[in-house]
């Protein structure tokens, strides 16, 4: 326990704000850090209340098997001898683990290691393929890498801000600050907000484009062919860094020449998408923010393709100020992916289908069981245990019950499950009711390890007292079973930081061909460096003090075979499913300002449940006239999959034709009301992310 200021990172968003914590008569005070590239000092209500979370209210204490608390050596072995008696009967494919972009990086290492190269089961992912797989699958399709090109630095350069399905306001509020803040330096810098719904971040627009649910991908098309049509194209760009070009553009012109047909189909006026189309074409300096409006899609990929395809052609990419810029949900879904945490990616951005890749992996975790294939992604992987398929289920700081779509298909699947782990700080969950071992994992304050930010920022979350009850960081739980189940010589670490130095050894070898992620510099950390860590960017890690090395891809260079990026062509596809005269309305899913996730811990603390106190669903006055449907009463939303009963709120803030409610009640919190009783588990053909975006409903009072 420390009353000294200790400097850690924010629990909550991919923003990855820089926290100063002290204890203070038993309390966690806390205050934004100053010195930290990401926030400057600022915090948003989420990140002020951090110190609210570390107490033993709501938290799982001990472990239990069965529902009876037991040792933690009885719950390690009971976990590695089922895993053992699984794998030699059906094989090691019978295992799923389930991990969380909460997890620190050091714990996402091990988890990875542990499953992809010593139990040989591919069937490892993440809650990240819920937030921003798409955008992986589409960076790698056109930069032949997961690489965000850019920094938060470039919302001060910009001209031009554009902010794409995201409520920023909301969900990424000290970005929102920054950009109000450049704003106020800079009055002649535009924002453009592409959203159908009238958000506060839509608010502070310049331009509002409330665009057709799903037609992403037209507008984006719209804007290479305006693009092509007023000569703003950078062909230098074009034909020395990229290849592809002319069919995209083609498919382009063949979708959206026609302006006006094509505002009718994005059902906003011509003039509002011209305005859009002629300030990209004028500044020199555009960023794209984009999050789960366009990723929680089933074409989310092509989404983020048609967005990526825009800055190349105009080479704005790569220089201050430019770029596209993927926003993740989480604190360390970044770090999640760097060390290979999903399904479909080796550890240190190491790629499957690459031999020279698989063999260098081999060789440096010393094992012949190094899996060859792709695993299950998150859909997949549960849909699979509801098979019988998977046998034993490993869940780590997540709470899939409530955030997976269909959510009955879940308990199914978990109920079918022979051996169901789940590891988390926090006692009842909706998830944690179907466990048959529960292991009490250390929160927020209590572990210690780095995180990386959607700037590509790493840096540490510091303990700040002994975690409470008999709670134990995760990677220190993984270890163990993993040592129970032989593997001693691979996971005898004795400190978080033997982690990190291994995992950065591994970013730095050599015969690895160009990759773009390289910590090799911190793998002879002493302990002492590691406990003095400053955050660090990726690329601009070898000399922290270069400014000019914060951005990827300015030398026109990328990381495909040719090193020339890749025009993907793309052309609009709808939504999975339509609305149709049963279920005549789209409804939407997203945040609200002070809840995160599924409210597991932010629901204990009283001042952040007072700006949204019950759930809601908004619908517009037209329809609720339609449906006579009257502000503040129930109602009851039916997709074809399922009900939920709700309070509406009639509000001009979206638009006639869709609803929107948001994503973080549970069925423990409100039985009733739980968005993923709706969704169907549509994916993304290339990232397997969920629609959570639309749903056909129907509404009626109740
Ligand atoms: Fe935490 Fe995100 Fe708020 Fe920053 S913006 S304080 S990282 S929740």
């Amino acid at each position: 326990m420390t009353n000294t200021w200790v400097k850690t990172t924010c629990a909550f968003c991919g923003v990855g704000c820089g926290v100063e914590a002290r204890v203070s008569n038993n309390k966690i005070i806390v205050r934004g850090d100053k010195q930290h590239p990401a926030n400057f000092g600022r915090l948003c209500s989420k990140g002020m209340a951090l110190g609210e979370i570390v107490n033993n209210k709501g938290r799982l204490l001990q472990p239990y098997i069965e529902g009876k608390t037991t040792s933690w050596q009885s719950a390690i072995v009971k976990i590695a001898t089922a895993f053992k008696q699984i794998i030699d009967r059906f094989g090691p494919e019978a295992i799923g683990f389930y991990l969380s972009g909460q997890l620190l990086t050091e714990d996402y290492y091990v988890a990875n290691k542990l499953m992809k190269g010593f139990i040989g089961s591919p069937n490892i992912d993440t809650n990240s393929r819920l937030c921003m797989s798409s955008s992986v699958a589409a960076h790698k399709r056109a930069f032949g890498s997961d690489t965000v090109p850019g920094c938060y630095e470039d919302l001060e350069k910009a001209e031009l801000i554009i902010i794409t399905g995201a409520n920023l306001a909301w969900c990424h509020p000290v970005l929102y600050q920054r950009i109000m803040a450049a704003k106020q330096q800079t009055p002649n810098l535009k924002i453009v907000v592409i959203d159908p719904r009238k958000t506060v971040t839509a608010q502070m627009a310049d331009l509002h484009l409330p665009i057709q649910p799903g037609t992403d991908v037209l507008l984006f098309n719209g804007l290479l062919h305006y693009l092509f049509q007023v000569k703003k194209l950078n062909h230098h760009f074009i034909q020395q860094h990229t290849e592809g070009f002319s069919s995209t553009l083609h498919a382009a012109r063949n979708e959206a020449h026609d302006l006006l047909f094509l505002a009718k189909q994005l059902a906003v006026s011509s003039d509002l998408v011209t305005q859009f189309y002629h300030w990209f074409s004028e500044a020199d300096k555009v960023v794209t923010l984009y999050s789960q409006g366009i990723n929680q899609s089933s074409c989310g990929t092509d989404k983020v393709n048609s967005i990526l395809n825009c800055h190349l052609a105009t080479g704005k990419i790569g220089k201050p100020g430019c770029g596209p810029f993927s926003l993740t949900g989480q604190p360390n879904a970044m770090g999640g992916r760097e060390v290979g945490g999903m399904a479909n990616s080796l550890a240190a951005h190491l790629e499957f289908n690459n031999s020279q890749h698989y063999d260098l992996l081999s060789h440096f975790w010393q094992t012949d069981k190094l899996v060859k294939q792709p695993g299950l992604k998150a859909v997949d992987l549960f849909d699979a245990a509801a098979k019988g398929k998977i046998k034993a289920i490993w869940i780590m700081g997540t709470n899939p019950v409530v955030s997976l779509p269909n959510s009955h298909h879940v308990i199914a699947a978990l109920k079918n499950c022979p051996l169901v782990v789940v590891s988390d700080c926090m006692f009842e969950t909706d998830t944690n009711t179907y466990a048959n071992v529960l292991l009490p994992a250390a929160g927020w304050g209590e572990k210690s390890g780095m995180v990386t930010n959607s700037e590509r920022r790493i840096s540490r979350q510091r303990s700040l007292i002994n975690p409470i009850g008999e709670a134990k960081p995760d990677w220190w739980i993984i270890c163990q079973v993993a040592k129970q189940m032989g593997f001693s010589q691979a996971f005898s670490y004795s400190s978080e930081a033997d982690i990190f130095k291994e995992y950065a050894a591994l970013t730095g070898l050599k015969n690895k061909g160009t990759r773009d992620l390289d910590l090799s510099l911190f793998t002879n950390l002493t302990t002492q460096e590691y406990h003095d860590f400053t955050p660090v960017q990726w690329p601009a890690i070898k000399n922290t003090k270069q400014s000019n090395n914060k951005r990827f891809f300015a030398d026109g260079k990328f990381y495909t075979q040719t090193t020339k990026a890749q025009f993907i062509t793309v052309s609009y596809k709808p939504p999975a499913t339509k609305t149709n005269s049963t279920y005549p309305l789209i409804f939407n899913t997203g945040r609200i300002r002070d809840q995160w996730h599924t409210m597991t811990r932010t629901s204990f603390i009283p001042k952040l449940c007072t700006h949204t106190p019950e759930p809601y669903v908004h619908i517009n006055s037209l329809d609720a006239t339609t449906f006579s449907i009257k502000h503040d009463e129930l109602v009851q939303l039916t997709s074809h999959i399922g009900t939920l009963i709700t309070r509406a709120k009639v509000s001009e803030k979206i638009l006639s034709g869709q609803v929107f409610m948001p994503m973080h009640w549970t069925r423990m919190l409100s039985s009733s009301s739980h968005v993923s009783q709706l969704i169907a588990p549509n994916i993304d053909p290339f990232s397997g992310q969920p629609e959570s975006k639309y749903t056909p409903v129907a509404i009626s009072p109740w």
